[in-house]
């Protein structure tokens, strides 16, 4: 069934409508409607050890950044604004303090970064693997919230900053471990975007402010799989062109030496944390008045398919290729993730 038919199913259950409910399962946040003029914006997301992270490369500091960051990250995939977080964690018995107190001090710094604040969550000793979980709550204007189902076909298709340099810095964390850190510059901004992702929340806000966007994700999953999702949702589908996916120089330098094309890791790979969304072609100017560090990417269409145009105008069919928890097959060699 995978991991999306599963989500589905749970979907289906649910009672249908709810009164408040103007976002319920299946976006990156819920949007509850608090008042006529108050929305808030709630997430969650499990990381678990082993399956998410990998403590032999990643240290605390960083874990507790990102722990923050993908949830952030969804509620910037919203158009709004993070306020507070709590998180609750499993820790395995005899766990040193300190491995506490500097993923705290990650965790504070970024929600600091984005004037947002720990209230609250649980604490459990829990066998011999760390398990974390984080809900952030944020808000936005009611009729600012970009869902991913307002795409419609003849909206242009954008993503912020450049994709893949988070799976890479992966894949050397991984061939490396350890010895990653004595590495050269290039490896550890690599590394760095992979450990310290930047959810786009100045960005996601401006795109929500400016009324552009009709619909809008983060790319947590790969570039493949979170237009999946955009399409599904909206009932369309989409023509990305391969040589406009924006891959920054150092990916493009160092992919030779891994194991994948630079373009596979920014379509498969995923945790970037950038904002991938689309624009109706009226307002494709006033996006670009923004001044932001975006990328057209491509097209959508009428139907369901998502296709890739390779640069000799070939089409081939884009299947989601980013991690699924339950499905089988992966074409990047990572870590399980979601
Ligand atoms: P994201 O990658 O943006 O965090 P997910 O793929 O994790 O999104 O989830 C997609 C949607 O499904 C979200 O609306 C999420 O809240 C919902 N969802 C996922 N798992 C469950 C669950 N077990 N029960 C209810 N809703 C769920
Ligand atoms: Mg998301």
């Amino acid at each position: 069934m995978g991991e999306f038919g599963l989500i589905r199913r749970i979907r289906n259950m649910s009672p249908g409508k709810a009164p408040r409910v103007l976002v319920g399962i299946g976006d990156d946040a819920a949007a509850l409607k608090l008042s006529a003029q108050r929305t808030l914006l709630v997430t969650t997301d499990l990381l678990l050890e082993n399956v998410h992270f990998d403590l032999s490369y990643t240290d605390y500091y960083s874990l507790g950044w990102k722990a923050a960051a993908v949830n952030l990250s969804d509620i910037a995939a919203m158009g709004g604004r993070p306020l507070f977080c709590l998180t609750a964690l499993g820790i395995p018995r005899a766990f040193p303090i300190e491995f506490i107190q500097d993923f705290y001090r990650g965790f504070n710094d970024l929600l600091g970064e984005h004037r947002a604040f720990l209230v609250g969550g649980d604490t459990c000793s829990f066998r011999d693997r760390f398990v974390i979980s984080v809900t952030a709550i944020g808000d936005a204007k009611q009729e600012r919230i970009i869902k991913r189902s307002g795409a419609r076909p003849g909206d242009r298709i954008f993503v912020t900053g450049t994709l893949g340099d988070s799976a890479a810095g992966m894949e050397i964390l991984k061939r490396l471990g350890q010895r990653a850190k004595g590495k050269g510059k290039e490896e550890k901004e690599l590394i760095e975007r992979h450990l310290r992702p930047a959810p786009r929340l100045l960005e996601g806000r401006l795109i929500a402010a400016s009324g552009c966007a009709s619909a809008m994700i983060d790319v947590s999953d790969g570039l493949s799989s979170d237009l999946h999702h955009i399409c599904e949702e909206s009932r369309v589908g989409a023509r990305i062109v391969n040589d406009n996916i924006p891959l920054s120089a150092l990916l493009q330098a160092i992919a030779p030496r891994l194991s994948n094309k630079a373009v596979e890791y920014a379509l498969s790979g995923g945790e970037d944390y950038e904002l991938l969304f689309t624009v109706p072609q009226a307002r494709v100017a006033k996006l670009h008045a923004l001044g932001l560090a975006i990328t057209e990417i491509g097209s959508i269409v009428h139907g369901s398919a998502v296709s890739l145009l390779d640069a000799a105008g070939r089409k081939s069919m884009l299947p989601p290729k980013g991690y699924d928890h339950f499905g089988t097959g992966r074409p990047v060699k990572r870590n399980k993730r979601s």
